[in-house]
C-alpha cells in the first residue's frame, strides 16, 4: 500500500492548483514546498487573469527589434551576456522560436488552453472562498507610438479571429478609462472579459487552507529525488522517503533540481522579472494596465500600487540588478506622473521554456512522474486549468483538451 495517489513538488499557483484538483477528486495528496505556499514567483506578478494573452513573448517583432532592444539604454529587455554565453542552445532556440510559422504554432497551442483557463480555476476560487480576491475591470493595453501598435497589429487580429474579446480605443477613451495615466497615448486595447486577482498569495494560501481542510496533508521541506519503479515512485522530501503512485513536479523555476524527475534533462530557463510597490498609491490606476513601451503592468492591489514586469535573462543565482528596479521606477513616473519612494521591491524568476510553452505531462521515463511547470508569463492564468489536467493524469483520466503540445518530449525549436 502505497503512502500517497499523489506527492506534489512545489506549492505555487500550479502545485497549490494541482494539489486542489487531485484532493477534490478524492486522491490522497501530500504537498511539498520548503517555503510557504505561494511565495515564490506567483507571489510578484502582475495579478492579471491575462486570457487574451495568447501571443507568446519570442515572436517575429522580437527579431526586427532585437539590437534596439538588447542594447537600448531604456530598453524592458536585459540579458546578461555570460549567461547567454554559457547557454547557447537556450537562447538560440528562444530566438529560432521567433520564426512566423513558429510563433504562429506556439499562439495557437497557447489559445487552445487558454479556453479552458476560467474552467480550470473558477471552481478553486469557488472552493477557496476567494471570490472578494477577484476583480472584473478588465485589462487596458496601451500603446505610445504608432510603430509599436502597429507592430501588434497581427496579435490583435489573431486574437479576434480566436474570438478573444476587447476593444479597440483611441487616446481620449483610454484616459476617461484611466484619467492617471501621463504617458503619451497613441491607441488603446480594453480586454473588458479580463480579470485580475487582488492579492495572488492570499488566493493560493485560502486554496492551501481548503486542501488542507478536505484532508490534503502538507510538509514544508524540499524534494530533492524521484526514483520511479513499475506501478509508483520514491519521493525524497527533507529526511523522508514517501512511497506514492505518481509524483508531480510543479517547482517552477526550480523543477530542474529534483533528481531523477527527467526535469532535469529538459531546457527549462528563466525570464527574471521585477516589482515595486508603492504603498498607498493603489488609485492611480483601476484596473491593470500595460504599456507595450515600457514592458511592465501597473496594478491597483492590496498592498498599493504594484508595477511589475520587464524581462531579464539571467541565472537564478544572479543578484537583484538595481539598474532594473531603476528603470521601472523611471518609467513608472513617466506613465502615471511623479511618485513616491517604493516601500519595497521584488525580484521573481517565471519558469521559461525556449518555445514558451508549458510542460505538462508524463516524464519520458516513467509514467509515475507528471510534469507541470515552464508556465512563463502566465502561470498564475493557466495554474487552474493545469492543475486539474494533472488531477486527470494522476486518476489515469484523459484531460478533456489536447495536451500533445506540450509534452517534455516535444520538439522545442
Ligand atoms: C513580473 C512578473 C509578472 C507576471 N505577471 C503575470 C500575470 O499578470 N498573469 C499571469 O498569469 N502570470 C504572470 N506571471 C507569471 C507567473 O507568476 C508564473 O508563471 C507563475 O507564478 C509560476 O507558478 P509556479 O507555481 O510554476 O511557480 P512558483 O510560484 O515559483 O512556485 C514554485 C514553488 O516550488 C517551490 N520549490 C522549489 N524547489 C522545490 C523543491 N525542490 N521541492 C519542493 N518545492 C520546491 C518553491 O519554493 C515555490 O514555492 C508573472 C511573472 C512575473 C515574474
Amino acid at each position: 500500500m502505497q503512502d500517497f495517489d499523489l506527492v506534489v513538488v512545489g506549492a505555487g499557483i500550479v502545485g497549490t492548483a494541482s494539489a486542489l484538483w487531485a484532493r477534490k477528486r478524492g486522491l490522497s495528496v501530500l504537498l511539498c514546498d520548503p517555503n510557504p505556499p505561494g511565495s515564490g514567483t506567483s507571489f510578484g506578478n502582475a495579478c492579471t487573469l491575462a486570457t487574451y494573452a495568447v501571443m507568446p513573448v519570442n515572436n517575429p517583432s522580437i527579431l526586427r527589434n532585437l539590437p534596439k532592444l538588447m542594447f537600448g539604454s531604456d530598453s524592458p529587455l536585459s540579458v546578461d551576456y555570460l549567461h547567454a554565453m554559457r547557454n547557447p542552445l537556450w537562447m538560440l532556440s528562444f530566438l529560432a522560436n521567433c520564426r512566423p510559422a513558429r510563433a504562429d504554432h506556439i499562439a495557437r497551442q497557447l489559445a487552445d488552453i487558454m479556453g479552458h483557463a476560467d474552467a480550470g480555476l473558477n471552481p478553486l476560487i469557488a472552493e477557496a472562498g476567494a471570490e472578494d480576491l477577484i476583480h472584473n475591470r478588465g485589462q487596458l493595453s496601451v500603446w505610445s507610438t504608432r510603430a509599436a501598435a502597429e507592430g501588434d497589429r497581427a496579435g490583435l487580429e489573431f486574437r479576434k479571429a480566436q474570438g478573444i474579446p476587447f476593444r479597440e480605443i483611441g487616446p481620449a477613451e483610454a484616459l476617461a478609462l484611466e484619467p492617471g495615466l501621463k504617458q503619451p497615448i497613441h491607441s488603446a486595447v480594453h480586454y473588458h472579459a479580463a480579470r485580475s486577482i487582488e492579492d495572488p498569495q492570499e488566493l493560493i494560501t485560502r486554496m492551501h487552507r481548503r486542501f488542507l481542510a478536505l484532508g490534503g496533508q502538507w510538509k514544508q521541506a524540499a524534494v530533492t529525488e524521484t526514483r520511479a519503479y513499475t506501478g509508483g515512485v520514491e519521493v525524497t522530501c527533507g529526511e523522508d522517503r514517501i512511497d506514492a503512485a505518481h509524483v508531480v513536479i510543479t517547482a517552477g523555476a526550480h523543477s530542474k533540481s529534483v533528481r531523477g524527475s527527467g526535469a532535469e534533462h529538459l531546457p527549462l530557463g528563466t525570464e527574471r522579472g521585477y516589482h515595486l510597490i508603492f504603498g498607498g498609491e493603489k488609485h492611480r490606476v483601476t484596473r491593470p494596465v500595460g504599456w507595450a513601451e515600457g514592458g511592465f503592468y501597473a496594478v491597483p492591489m492590496a498592498q498599493g500600487l504594484r508595477l511589475a514586469g520587464t524581462v531579464e535573462i539571467a541565472s537564478l543565482r544572479k543578484r537583484v540588478n538595481q539598474g532594473r528596479l531603476a528603470y521601472i521606477a523611471r518609467k513608472g513616473a513617466e506613465m502615471l506622473g511623479p511618485l513616491p519612494e517604493p516601500t519595497s521591491h521584488w525580484l521573481g524568476y517565471r519558469p521559461t521554456m525556449p518555445d514558451s510553452l508549458p510542460v505538462i505531462g508524463r516524464a519520458p521515463h516513467s509514467d509515475r512522474i507528471i510534469h507541470a511547470f515552464g508556465h512563463q508569463h502566465l502561470g498564475l492564468t493557466l495554474g487552474g486549468i493545469t492543475g486539474r489536467i494533472v488531477a486527470d493524469l494522476a486518476e489515469g483520466r484523459q484531460p478533456n483538451l489536447p495536451i500533445a503540445g506540450f509534452a517534455p518530449d516535444r520538439r522545442y525549436a
